[in-house]
């Protein structure tokens, strides 16, 4: 990645522009041909990224995860085991395996996580990409799961809570799966808010909209399922009329992003049918709540998609709007569609009613 973009790098204290962490290393992960997360997924993102005017992005390095930091979300034996197989060839389970280059690349795309989280939050950039692979919202506390080894997102929101005083962290994860992984690394916990829009009845099953949370995390995990065919309408309001009002109430003041993209219509796997100004405007939404409170601190690390064209129009779209550039409106629902998902947004509201107050405007 660095030598991809090299030719828009023009020295080290450039700050404009939306920081990118990448790495080639990353691509080194492939124990197994033909598999849907494949190579070819990081180097579109990175070929695409690497097409976009000078300036609007600038590279930044990224080193792998220390054991101690991915040890803030996994424990220690999982982690002291999963370094001890590098070099190795291992089925996980029955969707994830490891080869040679598979620990190295999946200690970088935490480290590219971490990276982006720190320089956003030390300033003065304020908007980051971290560009990796393996994924890693699937990553539970102590095991790989759903092509995920390390859950990323979750080191990043764990480290900027234990070593860079953000006091509220929220992690928004619009990827089509359940981020099950990053749900149980912060359920029980009030300062990190997750919440989550992903497909019903779907891989890995979790993420039912009754899992709000457990103990002093209680309200503060917020699952919105949706069914299959889900589009940019629906989901827009989810996130209006659900999603923004708790962020809002809970004033983050960093906003990660797990940024899968195979919610698109495009996506061999997903099933919804998002585009490519859905995901615009949903990065619009999620920059401008972290304007609102987070001074603009906002990062977004790549999750699934499996369609790499598809993924390299959405990751340049919404680096387009994280450097400034002005979303699409959402498309209001048609005539006929819009009693139902007025009904699906004021029942998600009546289960967190309990913990966040909405406005008396819209559903109700
Ligand atoms: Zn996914």
């Amino acid at each position: 990645m660095r030598r991809r973009l090299a030719s828009v790098q023009t020295g080290a204290t450039i700050v404009s522009g939306v920081l990118v962490a990448s790495d080639e290393r990353m691509g080194a992960h492939d124990p197994t041909p033909g598999h849907p997360e494949s190579p070819r997924r990081l180097h579109a993102m990175q070929e695409a990224v690497a097409t976009l005017p000078a300036g609007r992005v600038t590279p930044i390095a990224c080193e792998p995860a220390a054991a101690d930091t991915l040890s803030l979300v996994h424990e220690r034996s999982y982690v002291d085991w999963m370094l001890a197989l590098d070099d190795t060839r291992r089925q996980l389970d029955p969707d994830t395996a490891i080869g040679p280059g598979s620990v190295p690349a999946a200690r970088l795309a935490a480290g590219a996580a971490l990276a982006v989280t720190r320089r956003i939050v030390e300033g003065p950039a304020r908007r980051g990409v971290a560009i990796v692979r393996p994924p890693g919202h699937h990553a539970e506390p102590d095991r790989a799961m759903g092509f995920c080894l390390f859950n990323n997102v979750a080191v990043a929101a764990a480290a900027a809570r234990a070593e860079l005083r953000c006091e509220r962290v929220l992690i928004i994860d619009w990827d089509v799966h359940h981020g099950n992984g990053t749900q149980h690394a912060f359920e029980t916990r009030a300062d990190v808010l997750f919440c989550s829009t992903h497909r019903t009845n779907f891989y890995p099953g979790t993420g039912d909209a009754s899992e709000t949370g457990h103990g002093p995390g209680r309200g503060y995990t917020v699952n919105a399922p949706l069914p299959l065919g889900a589009d940019d309408a629906l989901i827009g309001a989810v996130y209006r009329e659900l999603i923004t009002p708790i962020a809002d109430a809970y004033r983050p003041d960093l906003v990660l992003v797990s940024a899968g993209f195979d919610a698109h219509a495009d996506d061999p796997l997903g099933g919804l049918r998002m585009t490519d100004d859905g995901f615009a405007s949903l990065c619009g939404l999620v920059r401008d709540i972290a304007d609102r409170h987070a001074d603009g601190r906002v990062a977004l690390v790549t999750e699934g998609g499996y369609d790499p064209a598809t993924l390299a129009r959405c990751v340049t779209r919404c680096i387009d709007v994280l450097a400034g550039g002005e979303p699409p409106p959402w498309p209001e629902p048609d005539d006929d569609a819009a009693p139902a998902i007025a009904e699906y947004v004021r029942r998600l509201r009546r289960i967190h009613a309990t913990t966040w107050v909405f406005p008396s405007h819209g559903p109700s």
